[in-house]
């Protein structure tokens, strides 16, 4: 792939000059500050993570070591709000595995919990900077428009950027890829004429056609919770239901009429949630009490935060 000298010379290049270099994980040599971010990163805007939460949560939990010793109460109540729970539980579980420092290698890697291809990888180039391909929705755009792949399965993607990959400065190669599917290379009328792969590019003459996406399909749920607060503090349960597995929700009630509060809209993930709030007065026995006042570090989702709030403000 000599063919490809220029367009890799042009590509870091260009990344000198506009990449994101500001990003606080991209100036750390420190591998949990990377996997960190790129758990977090993962269904995240990167604004909300550099400013919220990819800080607060290192301030809290600065070395692998020191997650490794938290109850995993503590690790939710510092993703709260964040989605995709998941995301904390396995990055709890990996830190108990691991309290010394996560393996080096991508094949070790990829046996722990919650981490996939694209995690792994990232950790090998952005930590290691070895000689490997790091695939996301932006590279993956990238790759489909600069050799014209026509809905490609997602093996041909990796293997296409595997190949591109700039064996003198992968890291910088990769993140400068990731960029430009982020800056340039957009997914609806993309920059063409500021890009740096513009002149070897085979896709600039209809981009979109190699990357048209199927629609979303989502799922609608209605949701029946109750609310009861009482000396300050609220009554919630520990979720059995696999959305929010774990966390601290409102209690379920089966909906009667006269004790209805209001309803109000919620997304998460796949679901459009109608959530039905109903005030209650009699208790299950699993109840957990939280002061209202300590609810902002509590293991609570969003949607619990917006119940509560919603109850005030009804
Ligand atoms: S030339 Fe246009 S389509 Fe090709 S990689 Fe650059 S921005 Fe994307």
């Amino acid at each position: 792939m000599s063919a490809l000298k220029n367009p890799k010379k042009n590509l870091l290049k260009w990344y000198k000059t506009h990449g994101r270099h500001e990003l606080p994980w991209r100036n750390s040599d420190d591998i949990y500050h990377i996997y960190l971010s790129e758990i977090m990163l993962q269904q995240t805007q990167v604004n909300r993570v550099r400013d919220e939460y990819y800080p607060q949560f290192l301030e809290k939990f600065p070395s692998l070591h020191v997650l490794a010793q938290a109850e995993q109460d503590e690790v939710l109540g510092a993703w709260s709000g964040l989605g995709y729970y998941s995301r904390a539980r396995n990055l709890h579980a990996c830190a108990k595995l691991m309290p010394k420092g996560l393996p080096q290698s991508q094949e070790e890697l990829l046996k722990l919990p919650g981490i996939g291809r694209y995690t792994a990888s990232a950790i090998c180039s952005f930590g290691h900077n070895q000689n490997i391909a790091v695939v996301d929705t932006n590279i993956a755009r990238v790759i489909k428009r600069f050799f014209a792949l026509l809905n490609p399965a997602d093996k041909t993607i990796w293997h296409y950027a595997s190949d591109f990959v700039n064996e003198k400065d992968p890291r910088h190669h990769n993140l400068a890829l990731m960029d430009l599917g982020s800056l340039i290379c957009l997914p609806n009328k993309p920059k063409c004429q500021e890009c740096p792969l513009f002149k070897e590019c085979q896709g600039q003459d209809e981009p979109e056609l190699y990357t048209q996406t199927k629609k979303k399909e989502y799922k609608s749920l209605e949701l029946f919770y109750g609310v009861y607060i009482k000396n300050n503090q609220i009554a919630l349960q520990v979720s059995k239901e696999r959305m929010y597995k774990d966390m601290l929700i409102l209690p379920s009630v089966d909906p009667i009429e006269e004790n209805f509060l209001g309803k109000f809209r919620h997304s998460y993930t796949k679901y459009r949630l109608s959530v039905h709030l109903y005030k209650i007065d009699v208790l299950e026995d699993d109840i957990v009490w939280v002061d209202i006042g300590k609810l902002e570090n509590a293991p609570i989702s969003s949607l619990t935060k917006k119940a509560h709030k919603f109850f005030y403000l009804a």
